[in-house]
């Protein structure tokens, strides 16, 4: 039998697209964690239903949490009811996934439209990592022999885009402008690299991960990666990190990307 990836991991906006395809794919891989926590904002909503028939049939490993990433309060519920049912251990893997994107050229971009966006997509991944940092340092504690980092032991995974680089900028630019969104991915970019460098005195890789351009409500029809691809494609990616990945961003086929 195949050694688990982790023992425990929590997807942000698990609900739909590349988050839900994240449960599934965890849940029915051979190195299955034990524990995977969904997280989505509207549990009981009719978006959530595909997510809720999945976790019917896997109760004993899933468990769908109420996490609407722009609420603090939200947050600090889903914390402790995580810690609960982690019974004493820790969390060994966040997956950031939860994200938006809305239409941004110059002319339809306003002050309401960046912070909206900078919202979810920044301070939400800031509040998940600061919220559940305690229970990803008791996972890296709980292998008190190792020193190295990885996603088995304790690693927060921000879901990032190719969009965010500044060096690509100019190749892109035209074909998606996108302001919200860019700005705010290049910011979440930041955010990483502050904490991976915060956290490596506990033993946490962090790191930033582009899908790919993927067929999702996000990603539109005419994207050229199925879900199923690009998430295969991410838990490759994620199983091998190791410490030389922490504070860098990698596309799904693990190769990286400039900032
Ligand atoms: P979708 O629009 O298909 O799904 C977005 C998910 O995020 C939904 O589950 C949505 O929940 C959830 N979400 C949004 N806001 C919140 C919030 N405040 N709290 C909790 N959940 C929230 O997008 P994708 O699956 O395509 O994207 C997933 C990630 O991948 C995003 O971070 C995106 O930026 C990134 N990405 C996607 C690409 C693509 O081509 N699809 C390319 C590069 C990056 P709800 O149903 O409640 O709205």
């Amino acid at each position: 039998m195949a050694s688990r990836m982790c023992d425990s991991v929590l997807v942000t906006g698990s609900n739909r697209g590349i988050g839900l395809e994240l449960v599934r794919q965890l849940v029915d891989s051979p190195s299955s964690p034990l524990q995977i926590f969904a997280g989505c904002r509207d549990p009981n909503g009719p978006r959530a239903q595909e997510l809720q028939e999945l976790a019917q049939k896997h109760q004993d490993v899933i468990t769908v949490v109420q996490l609407d990433t722009t609420s603090l309060a939200s947050i600090a519920d889903a914390s402790k009811l995580v810690e609960a049912k982690l019974n004493g251990r820790g969390l060994n893997l966040i997956i950031n996934n939860a994200g938006v994107n809305i239409p941004g050229s110059l002319a339809e971009t306003g002050k309401r439209e960046m912070v909206d966006v900078f919202t979810t997509n920044v301070v939400g991944p800031m509040l998940i990592a600061k919220n559940f940092h305690p229970l990803l340092c008791k996972a890296a504690a709980q292998f008190p022999h190792q020193t190295s980092m990885s996603s088995s032991r304790s690693a927060v995974v921000n879901v990032s885009t190719l969009l965010s680089s500044i060096t690509r900028c100019p190749e892109n630019f035209s074909i998606s402008p996108m302001y919200p969104y860019r700005v705010s991915k290049a910011a979440l970019n930041m955010l990483t690299c502050c904490l991976a460098e915060d956290f490596k005195k506990d033993g946490i890789l962090v790191m930033s991960l582009h899908p790919g351009w993927v067929q999702t409500e996000m990603g539109g029809p005419q994207a050229p990666l199925a879900t199923a691809e690009s998430v295969s494609g991410m838990m490759k990616v994620i199983t091998s990190l190791t410490e030389k990945d922490s504070g860098t961003l990698l596309d799904w086929e693990g190769k990286n990307i400039p900032w």
